[in-house]
């Protein structure tokens, strides 16, 4: 072998990592990972609490994924996006099949952000309209349409950004933007979206994008009607909605789709994720039938080399027979009512916790410096050096987890059992005693 093919690789030598300031990434290696543990280089075990970015839902490894990948590579590795592919074809069936009725063909991608470009670009396509609300505390994506109608401070760097986006408060109960409670509040951030949709002109809008529950802005479950009166609303002005499953989709909530806690059917839903675990990259468009048959006599001006690339298609179909023979979606929700119980005990526990939510294994514990008056622990956008101890203290201890701001996010691989969640909840729980 060469010797300089033997020699340590410094990464960071010709590595851009993202997200960092170079001088201060310091990575640590990873070498292996096996249901919901990962293994560094110097042999030190971790429990993955964040399913590595939120989308490793089946764990690392699965025996039936990697097969089928090998045997998807062993007989066709690309093929352009022009051509019949027929693990796209079985995918997008299996797709329309566990979508909402009304949805009816899938337009693939490579990830939740360019899933995310493709349906504004649909959705400007479709209504001839240009304008899309987005609401402030949300997440599409890096990529320059996805981030354009992201809410999230990441937005920032690369304004200004996309025209035509329309920002709206959100569903964030805990910390009302109107000051109210529900349900005496009678859903006041819905019908403030239909204020601004007619401050704004609903001749001019064509989309609104909105994760059914909010991920790394901080996981806020809004009630059944603010969904239901948003789908009304958009129906009402001829304006399409978006649902963003990039995060919510393939089990995460307990269902299979963040929507389907709503019982709405969103016009396009985007996902990416959790569709294959990131075994392969891959991002989903699908549409619904109204949507799909307008491009039946019209140009779809969207494509990518990539689209619908078999090995992450077989990916997909053999997360998603996974997901289905393996009960994983069925233990999500059993350990998501688990995690319900230990985030109530731990509210009981810490003056620290102002508010604790979850739907499935997708939690959160929101930390303030006081109650009654909800001061955060640390400020929007910005970090505290308690909030990084207790991530260094954890990760010590072999727990990995993503903290952010105030928030604690608790969202273990779908397959962990009781044990398991128990034993980090332990973790979670002890170190909360730091701020107390
Ligand atoms: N949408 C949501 C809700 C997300 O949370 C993310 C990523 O975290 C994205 C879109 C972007 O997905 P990707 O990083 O695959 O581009």
């Amino acid at each position: 072998m060469d010797i300089r093919q033997q020699q340590h690789v410094n990464e960071r030598d010709y590595v851009l990592f993202p997200w960092s300031v170079q001088s201060k990434v310091n990575p640590i290696n990873i070498v292996k990972g096996e249901g919901i543990y990962f293994w560094d280089d110097k042999g030190n075990r971790y429990m993955d609490f964040a399913s590595q970015l939120v989308n490793l839902n089946i764990g690392f490894n699965h025996p039936k994924v990697i097969k089928a990948i090998k045997e998807q590579a062993e007989k066709l590795c690309y093929i352009a996006p022009s051509f019949g592919n027929e693990a796209r074809a079985k995918l997008a069936k299996k797709i329309v099949e566990i979508t909402p009725s009304n949805i009816s063909k899938c337009f693939f991608t490579t990830s939740g952000a360019d899933a995310n470009e493709n349906a504004i670009k649909i959705a400007r396509f479709f209504t001839g309209k240009q304008k899309i609300i987005a609401r402030y505390r949300s997440y599409h994506g890096a990529t320059f349409g996805a981030i354009s109608v992201s809410g999230d401070p990441r937005r920032f760097a690369a304004e200004p950004a996309l025209n035509g986006i329309i920002r709206v408060l959100d569903p964030y109960c805990y910390r009302c933007p109107f000051d109210k409670e529900y349900p005496q509040c009678h859903i006041e951030c819905a019908e403030h979206v239909r204020e601004i949709i007619q401050f704004e002109n609903p001749d001019s809008i064509a989309a609104m994008i909105i994760e059914p529950i909010t991920g790394s802005n901080g996981i806020f479950i809004p009630p059944v009607e603010y969904m239901k009166r948003i789908r009304e609303i958009c129906d009402e002005y001829g304006i399409l909605l978006i649902a963003d499953e990039v995060m919510t989709g393939f089990g995460r909530t307990g269902e299979w789709f963040g929507v389907n806690l709503y019982g709405i059917e969103p016009d396009i839903m985007t996902m990416a994720k959790g569709c294959n675990s990131g075994y392969v990259p891959l991002g989903i468009v699908a549409v619904s039938s109204k949507i799909a048959e307008y491009f039946e006599d019209k140009m779809l001006y969207c494509g990518l080399t990539y689209s619908g690339h078999p090995l992450a298609c077989a990916a997909a179909l053999a997360t998603i027979e996974a997901y289905e023979e393996e009960g994983i979606i069925e233990n999500a929700r059993a350990m998501g009512n688990l995690l319900t119980e230990y985030l109530k005990k731990i509210k009981m526990n810490h003056i620290c916790v102002g508010d604790v939510r979850n739907a499935g294994l997708f939690g959160c514990i929101e930390l303030v410096k006081d109650r009654k008056t909800k001061e955060p622990l640390c400020p929007w956008n910005g970090s505290s050096a308690i909030m990084d101890r207790i991530k260094e203290e954890l990760w010590n201890e072999g727990l990995y987890l993503y903290i952010r701001w105030n928030y604690i996010f608790l969202a273990p691989p779908l397959i962990i059992n009781q044990q398991q969640l128990e034993e980090g909840m332990k973790l979670v729980d002890e170190k909360l005693h730091m701020v107390d």
